[in-house]
C-alpha cells in the first residue's frame, strides 16, 4: 500500500537524480522526463506491470504516460515478454535481413489501405526526417509545411514551430540550428485552412510536403475540425505536393489502426512509431510502392541503420500488434479513457475549477481552460500553473501523469477498475485545500 501523501518518502530518487545529474546533462536522456516544467524531482522508476508503475521508494502508480505511447498493452504484457525473450535467445542482432521484418511490413500494409510498402528505422525522429528527404526527391522541391506546436522528431530542419494565425518563415527553436537548415521550413497555425489555402496560392510550386501530427497530439491532444485534413488533402493534390502524416504518435491510438481510417482521408506517406515498437525501438515510414521505390536500394534517396528492423524491436511489434487486433483490446483501452474523461469533468466542475478535457480514442489531455483549445496559441494561454498543482496532488495521490500540460495522457488495455477507482480518489481530493 503507498503512504499517505504527507509522509510520502522520496529519498531514492532523489539520491538518483543527484547521481544523474552528474554524468547526464539534466540529469535525463530526453528533456520532459525531468520535470522542468511542472517543478520537483523525478521519480525513478524501479519496475512496471499492467498500468503500474513502482518507483524506486516502492510507490505505485497508476500510469498515464506508458512510455509517451508505445506501450497500449501496458506493461511487461507476457505476449511481448515471450516474443523478445524468444527472439533474443536466438540473437539480438545480425545487420542482415530477417523474416520479422516482412512479417510486421505485412501486417502494417494490410491493416493500413494507402501503404504498400515499408522502410524500418529506429526512431520516430529518423522517420519523418527521412519522409522529408523522399518527398524532396519525389518533387524535386524545397520547401515543406509544418505546424505550430505539432512535433515531428527533432531533425533539424523541423525545430521550427514558430508562427501563429498566419504563415511564417520558420525561426530556429533551438541554438545548433541554423536559419539556413530551417529556411525551407514553413509554419502555419494548427486547423488554419485558411492560412494554408494563401500560402498554397503564392508559393505552392516550391512545397514538397505538408507534415502534420493528424491528430495533434504534442501540444495536448487537439482533435482536427471537420474539413480541415480533407482540405489539406486536396490543397497538396492541386498543388502537385505530398501530403505527410506523422502518425507516430496516432496509429494505433485514435483509432484501432491509424486517423487517417478515422477521418477518411489518405496520406502520401504515413510515418509510425510508438505503438508499432511494442516498447522497444522501431518506427518506419510508409507508402505507395511507386513512392517507397525509390528509396535505396530500390532507388536512389539513401537512408539506412545499424539497428533498423531489429529482431527484438519487429518482435515486440507484432506481439503487441497480434494482441492490439485482438476482439475488443483496443476498444477496453477507449473506453477506459473515455470513462477517466468523464471522471476529471465531473471533478472539475464539483471543484468549480475551468477544465476543458480533449480527447481522441486512447489520447487525452485535460487542458485548465474555459474555452476549446484549437491551435497552439489557445494551447499556451490555458493555465500551466493550475496544471504544476494539479500534477503533483495526482502525484501524490499514486496517479503518474505526464509532467508537462502540453502532453497527451495515454490509457492501455490494462487499465481496469481498480485503476479507475485509483483515478477518482485521487481526483475527489486534488483541488480540495
Ligand atoms: C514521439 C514522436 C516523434 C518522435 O519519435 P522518437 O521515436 O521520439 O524519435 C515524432 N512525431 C510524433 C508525432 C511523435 O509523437
Amino acid at each position: 500500500m503507498s503512504a499517505p501523501a504527507a509522509t510520502r518518502t522520496t529519498v531514492r530518487s532523489e539520491a538518483a537524480f543527484a547521481a544523474a545529474l552528474r554524468v547526464l546533462p539534466g540529469g535525463v536522456s530526453s528533456p520532459v522526463r525531468a520535470f522542468r516544467s511542472v517543478g520537483g524531482t523525478p521519480r525513478f522508476i524501479a519496475a512496471g506491470r499492467g498500468a503500474w508503475l513502482t518507483d524506486v521508494d516502492g510507490h505505485d502508480f497508476v500510469d498515464l504516460v506508458l512510455s509517451w505511447g508505445p506501450l497500449i498493452l501496458g506493461h511487461a504484457h507476457p505476449d511481448v515478454i515471450a516474443a523478445i525473450t524468444a527472439t533474443a535467445a536466438r540473437g539480438t542482432t545480425f545487420g542482415a535481413p530477417t523474416e520479422l521484418e516482412t512479417a510486421l511490413a505485412e501486417r502494417i500494409v494490410a491493416l493500413i489501405p494507402s501503404v504498400e510498402m515499408v522502410r524500418f528505422t529506429s526512431s520516430g525522429t529518423e522517420a519523418v526526417m527521412s519522409a522529408v528527404r523522399l518527398a524532396r526527391a519525389a518533387t524535386g522541391r524545397n520547401g515543406i509545411v509544418k505546424f505550430d506546436g505539432c512535433y515531428h522528431g527533432h531533425a533539424d530542419a523541423l525545430l521550427a514551430g514558430a508562427g501563429s494565425g498566419v504563415a511564417t518563415l520558420g525561426l530556429p527553436d533551438s541554438p545548433g540550428v541554423t536559419a539556413a537548415t530551417v529556411a525551407d521550413t514553413i509554419v502555419v497555425a494548427f486547423n488554419d485552412l485558411a492560412a494554408l489555402e494563401q500560402l498554397f496560392a503564392a508559393r505552392g510550386e516550391s512545397i514538397a510536403a505538408v507534415l502534420i501530427e493528424p491528430v495533434a497530439g504534442n501540444m495536448g491532444v487537439v482533435p482536427p475540425e471537420p474539413g480541415f485534413l480533407d482540405g489539406l488533402r486536396s490543397l497538396t493534390r492541386r498543388h502537385g505536393a505530398l501530403l505527410v502524416f506523422d502518425e507516430v504518435m496516432t496509429g494505433f491510438r485514435v483509432h484501432p489502426v491509424a486517423a487517417q481510417l478515422l477521418y477518411g482521408v489518405a496520406p502520401d506517406i504515413t510515418v509510425l512509431g510508438k505503438v508499432i515498437g511494442g516498447g522497444l525501438p522501431a518506427a518506419a515510414y510508409a507508402g505507395p510502392r511507386q513512392l517507397m521505390e525509390r528509396i535505396a536500394p530500390a532507388g536512389p534517396v539513401y537512408q539506412a541503420g545499424t539497428l533498423s528492423g531489429n529482431p527484438l524491436a519487429m518482435s515486440a511489434g507484432l506481439a503487441t500488434l497480434d494482441a492490439l487486433t485482438q476482439p475488443g483490446v483496443w476498444e477496453s483501452a477507449a473506453l477506459w479513457a473515455a470513462r477517466a474523461d468523464e471522471m476529471f469533468a465531473h471533478h472539475a466542475a464539483r471543484a468549480g475549477v475551468p477544465l476543458r478535457v480533449q480527447r481522441v480514442g486512447t489520447m487525452l489531455t485535460p487542458f485548465f481552460s474555459d474555452a476549446p483549445v484549437r491551435n497552439y496559441a489557445d494551447a499556451r494561454r490555458t493555465d500551466r500553473d493550475a496544471y504544476a498543482r494539479f500534477f503533483h496532488a495526482m502525484l501524490d495521490a499514486g496517479i503518474y501523469l505526464p509532467p508537462s500540460a502540453f502532453e497527451a495522457m495515454f490509457t492501455s488495455a490494462a487499465h481496469g477498475d481498480a485503476e479507475l477507482a485509483r483515478l477518482d480518489e485521487a481526483l475527489a481530493g486534488a483541488w480540495r485545500r
